[in-house]
């Protein structure tokens, strides 16, 4: 580092995208530090992706009661502990914090503990326990995440109104719960507490359940939890709430005035996420925030070119796997590397954790058609793979949009068991710019969910075996 600097770049925060980016700073010869004032891992590992993907896992494990109680066993459920689901969600959290505390430490990257503040182009001052002590470092890379965003009328207390972090850390499960968004979070949560037994009610505002999703893979996913016992109402928002007895009293509102009411024992508040960008000192130094989210150019530069911000702080989409990859572009452009000048939008792989589960890149057809994009669609059921009729996941599909003319892969949108994992073979295509042939030549082992996605390859081409 010059002289004047302690750090070639100080990261504030230490989630996916901070500590990965201080991890990749240092593998490219670069001094790095990180601030935290909270947990290493930031809200993915200690109250976001990993404790939620732990409780789905107990969650499915417990819903396998059923199957194995139609093999004739009878299972005695008065034991039943959620306490022991949720610690075990705890374990993984804070297994994977401390796994990445140890990275940062092999990667000799320091970890500053405290609030940072941008004083500077060059400047961070860290207030922690003892006086503030003010960093110099050549660049900053804002890495402070996103918290829930509240909606009027239903302030989160975490005792009656949950955030998603009040969920993440409820030890005993509620009678009734009322889910007011039903994007992945609330998706996910309502998969889970229905799998617990606890009465669920999702309520959306747009049209859909999973708004940002194909409407065909969506549809799929709200008929099963709706199967599983989950009230849905969409094209509903919930206008005000008031106690009744040891319940909330919540009306809702559908888009043609109708007002109904449901009474539960707690409600989450899952509408979306806010980033943390206040008191950061930013636009004093003259970084320019719009909406509250980082205005950033390429390599995730804002406009103060020694402050760079990548992840939940940024209008590209709120995903671990965003912020990691942002977080890599910046540091390398720090280092003087050519990466890409940014995330490829259309090559973000979106992925819902429910039973079945969903995920997808590109855009929804709903989305190409109204941008007047071209294209083919083509699908295959998860029936007509073997290993799904084995393993009775039929419920799914594999759907995928191409470039008529050129027969490019411009989206896909799985539905089904394993969708998260399947979704791989066809992004990689995609990155490769491999063709559709590739795929649907290429020897998939049998009998394998894989499978789906050959067919589904050998549909767009018009010669599926299994249909
Ligand atoms: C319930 C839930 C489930 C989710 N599941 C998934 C999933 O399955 N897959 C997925 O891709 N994404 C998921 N997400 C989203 C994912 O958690 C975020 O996209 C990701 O954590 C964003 O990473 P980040 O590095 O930008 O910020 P964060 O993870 O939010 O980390 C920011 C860090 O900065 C710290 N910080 C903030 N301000 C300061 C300051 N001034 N000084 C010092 N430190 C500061 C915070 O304490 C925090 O540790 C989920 C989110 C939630 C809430």
């Amino acid at each position: 580092v010059a002289g004047e600097y302690e750090y070639d770049v100080l990261v504030i925060g230490s989630g996916p995208g901070g500590y990965v980016a201080a991890i990749r700073a240092s593998q490219l010869k670069l001094k790095a530090a990180v601030v935290e004032r909270d947990k290493i891992g930031g809200v993915c590992l200690n109250i976001g992706c990993i404790p939620s993907k732990a409780l789905i896992h107990q969650a499915e494990m417990f819903s396998h009661i059923k199957d194995l109680e139609a093999m004739g066993l009878k299972v005695d459920k008065s034991g039943f502990d959620y306490g022991v689901a949720f610690r075990k969600s705890r374990t993984a959290a804070d297994r994977l914090s401390k796994g990445v505390a140890f990275l940062l430490k092999k990667n000799n990257v320091e970890v500053i503990v405290g609030t940072g503040r941008v004083a500077g182009p060059h400047e961070v001052v860290v207030e922690g326990a003892g006086a503030p002590r003010t960093v110099r470092a050549k660049n900053i890379l804002i890495a402070t995440g996103s918290r829930p965003r509240e909606i009027p009328g239903f302030k989160i207390d975490e005792q009656r109104v949950l955030s998603s972090t009040g969920m993440l850390m409820m030890e005993k499960l509620p009678r009734s719960l009322l889910i007011l968004g039903a994007g992945a979070i609330g998706a996910e949560f309502a998969y889970v507490m229905n799998a617990f037994g606890v009465q669920v009610h999702l309520v959306e505002m747009l049209p859909q359940v999973l708004p940002l999703e194909d409407s065909e893979t969506a549809a799929v996913l709200a008929k099963d939890l709706a199967k599983r016992g989950v009230t849905i109402a969409v094209d509903t928002k919930a206008v005000a709430m008031a106690p009744r007895g040891a319940d909330l009293e919540v009306t809702l509102e559908g888009k043609d005035g109708k007002r109904s009411t449901v009474a539960v024992e707690k409600i989450l508040v899952a509408v979306g996420r806010a980033p943390n960008t206040e008191n950061l000192g930013l636009e004093k130094v003259g970084v320019k925030l719009d909406r509250g989210f980082v205005t950033v150019g390429d390599y995730y530069q804002t406009a103060v070119p020694s402050v760079y911000a990548i992840g939940d702080v940024v209008p590209t989409p709120l995903l671990a796997h965003v912020a990691s990859k942002e977080g890599e572009i910046a540091v390398e452009h720090m280092a003087g590397h050519k990466p890409p000048k940014k995330v490829d939008l259309q090559a973000i792989p979106s992925a819902v954790y429910t039973e079945p589960q969903v995920a997808s890149f590109g855009p929804t057809e709903e989305k190409a058609k109204a941008s007047g994009i071209k294209y083919k669609k083509s699908s295959f059921p998860y029936r007509g793979a073997g290993k799904a009729v084995a393993v009775e996941q039929v419920d799914g599909m594999v759907k995928i949009l191409t470039d008529p003319a050129t027969g490019e892969i411009l989206a896909a949108h799985i539905v089904g068991s394993n969708a998260t994992e399947l979704i791989h073979e066809i992004l990689l295509a995609k990155t490769a710019e491999l063709l559709p042939a590739d795929i649907s030549t290429m020897i998939h082992a049998h009998p394998t969910l894989s499978e789906a996605v050959m067919e589904g390859m050998r549909a767009v081409e018009g010669w599926v075996i299994h249909v």
